[in-house]
């Protein structure tokens, strides 16, 4: 029997072990219309969709409460993004925490090893964030060199964790942090955000990776993304397999992926145009890389749009034109903006296209919809007066999943076409 003089005090130690709890794990309640949503898989709950969250900082995890306050699931607190929470399990049996990731990562490394052939390819991502069921995380793999990327600083505090889940799962050569996606370089970065080796040794100043083959130099480091555009590579070898005989110009073509897929591929010369100095030299040393003669092609170091007009004036014209341009919509608002420049640029790339010849159109705005995307190419096609025929219309690789109730997560559209 307890001590009736001890007795009143067991309640307020109770109160304040429950208030240290809830201290340890916030919790949210999820309105009713969004639970269905959280448990078909969706990832993101936004700030203005949930009540506020009082005493969670950053990088907390957040107990989701449906009706009757029953748990239905963990997520990653950001205190600071339109998306507040991104959820990480809706299993009861599944604590978020380091286990989770590295269940995470092991899933992801089965799903790769099921759906490449890691023979001719070792350029791929590993972890695609949202789909791998880990938002917010990316992990590429170049020849065994692992690349991390976040797109919130909610990860920040779980970044030793995350290390050790990437070294448990692949053992990579090395493990280099690229930062916090859309972050700008410089001083004013806060060093736990800057970019840096996390594990293993230094990575080289240039990887060479294989893709179908195709090799291709990656400087994780100076790159764009992690350091190329991977989510196109089956675009790539689509190039290669459809390029022989032809005259190719491929804009907007960073480090000549495009460009060096054609060629390989029997076109009889390809010229690649970027506006960035440094890519159109990677992209002849590229060419170098896979035995072909970069003096039998052409670099140019230029705006796209001005080079397209050059040519109009020249009455120059291609077997195959791709054009795969940075996203023109960073933001719903910009969408309108962004139909009619894609709208623009595919006409006038259309335009030096030869009768008979393929257009490829790419686009990789979140923002842009398929459907968008294929209304913006029959205006293009109207302006220009050149009826296409579809050939493939294609979204992410299968190393970019993305859940079926995400729609937001399908970024990538590539569209090859004949021109009449
Ligand atoms: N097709 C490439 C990826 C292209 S990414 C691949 O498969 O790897 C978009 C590229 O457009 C970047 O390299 C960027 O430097 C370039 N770019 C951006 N604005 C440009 C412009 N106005 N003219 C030409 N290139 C531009």
């Amino acid at each position: 029997m307890l001590d009736p003089t001890a007795a009143p005090s067991i309640g307020p130690l109770r109160r304040a072990r429950d208030r240290l709890l809830c201290a340890r794990v916030p919790a949210v309640l999820v309105p009713d219309r969004l639970t269905r949503h959280v448990a078909a898989g969706h990832p993101w709950l936004y700030v203005d969709a949930v009540p506020a969250i009082t005493g969670a900082r950053t990088g907390e995890l957040v107990t989701l409460l449906g009706q009757g306050r029953r748990p239905i699931g963990s997520a990653l607190y950001d205190a600071d993004s339109p998306i507040a929470l991104r959820v990480l399990t809706t299993a009861r049996d599944e604590p978020a925490g380091p286990a989770l990731w590295k269940k995470r990562l092991e899933t992801a490394w089965l799903l790769r090893q099921a759906t490449l052939d890691q023979t001719t390819t070792d350029g791929f991502r590993l972890l695609h964030g949202e789909g791998d069921r880990l938002p917010g995380v990316v992990v590429d793999l170049y020849a065994g060199h692992a690349v991390l990327k976040l797109d919130t600083p909610a990860w920040l505090p779980h970044l030793a964790d995350l290390t050790a889940a990437i070294e448990g799962v692949v053992r990579p050569r090395s493990i280099y942090f690229k930062g916090l996606s859309g972050q700008k370089g410089g001083a004013d970065v806060p060093p736990a955000q800057r970019p840096r080796v996390l594990a293993g040794e230094e990575p080289p100043p240039l990887i060479e990776i294989r893709e179908y083959g195709m090799k291709l130099a990656v400087d994780v480091r100076r790159g764009q993304k992690t350091g190329m555009f991977l989510d196109q590579r089956d675009n790539r070898r689509l190039v290669r397999q459809v390029a022989r005989g032809r005259e190719v110009l491929n804009l907007f073509s960073y480090t000549g992926g495009f460009s060096v897929a054609a060629a390989l591929g029997g076109a009889v010369r390809v010229v690649s145009v970027d506006l960035a100095r440094a890519a159109v030299e990677a992209a002849r040393d590229n060419f170098a890389r896979n035995g072909l003669d970069p003096a039998a092609h052409g670099f140019v170091a230029a705006d796209a749009f001005d080079d397209l007009a050059a040519r109009e004036q020249a009455g120059e014209r291609f077997d195959l034109v791709v054009v795969d341009p940075p996203s023109f919509a960073p933001n719903q608002k910009a969408v309108r903006a962004a139909q009619a420049a894609y709208t623009r640029l595919n006409a006038q790339a259309l335009r030096r296209v030869r009768p008979g010849g393929l257009f490829a159109a790419a686009s990789c705005s979140s923002h842009i919809s398929m459907d968008m995307f294929l209304q913006t190419l029959r205006e293009a096609s109207r302006i220009a007066r050149r009826p296409l025929r579809l050939l493939e219309v294609r979204g992410e690789p299968p190393d970019h999943p993305t859940p079926l109730h995400f729609p937001e997560g399908r970024y990538l559209k590539f569209v090859l076409s004949v021109a009449e």
